[in-house]
């Protein structure tokens, strides 16, 4: 088992749900496949990349102190849809846990905080914007 594969799965083993759910698999798609807004909770490839280093810092937990994402974060023991869009909300993408990540880049965990929450906020901004219409032209106009 890789170093990657035993600490997710160490990190999920602390996931425990109240009805034991299982987690929508990171690899099913909305039914567009393309950003567009969805109800049905699955998670985008972007989203699903967000859960994967979620599950890596709430075992990490050593950027507790940088910014309101990390306690955020370690308040949940699993993370739907909603909780990784209003984690990606919360990131400024100042960048501290970037430079401070022992599990960055070129190390095969490749956490990337910043990153991979600016896709998700990206996406955020067309799925909620209102009217959607606003949505539509922020993302041809971006
Ligand atoms: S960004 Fe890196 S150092 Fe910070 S909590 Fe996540 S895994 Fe740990
Ligand atoms: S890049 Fe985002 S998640 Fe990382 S310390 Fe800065 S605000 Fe927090």
């Amino acid at each position: 088992m890789t170093p990657l594969n035993q600490l997710t799965q160490e990190a999920q083993s602390l996931a425990v749900t109240s009805d034991s759910t299982p987690h929508p698999s990171p690899t099913v798609h909305d039914a567009a496949c393309n950003g567009t807004a969805t109800t049905l909770g699955l998670l985008t490839d972007n989203e699903a990349e967000v859960d994967r280093i979620l599950q890596i810092c709430n075992a990490c937990r050593y950027c507790e102190g940088f910014c309101a994402v990390f306690p955020a974060m370690t308040r949940r023991l699993e993370f739907g849809k909603a909780d990784i869009n209003y984690l990606s909300n919360l990131c400024h993408n100042c960048g501290d846990c970037l430079h401070a990540c022992q599990y960055a880049p070129p190390h095969e965990f490749a956490v990337n905080v910043p990153q991979a929450m600016a896709k998700v906020r990206a996406q955020t901004y067309t799925d909620y914007a209102w009217p959607p219409a606003l949505g539509v032209l922020y993302k041809k106009m971006g």
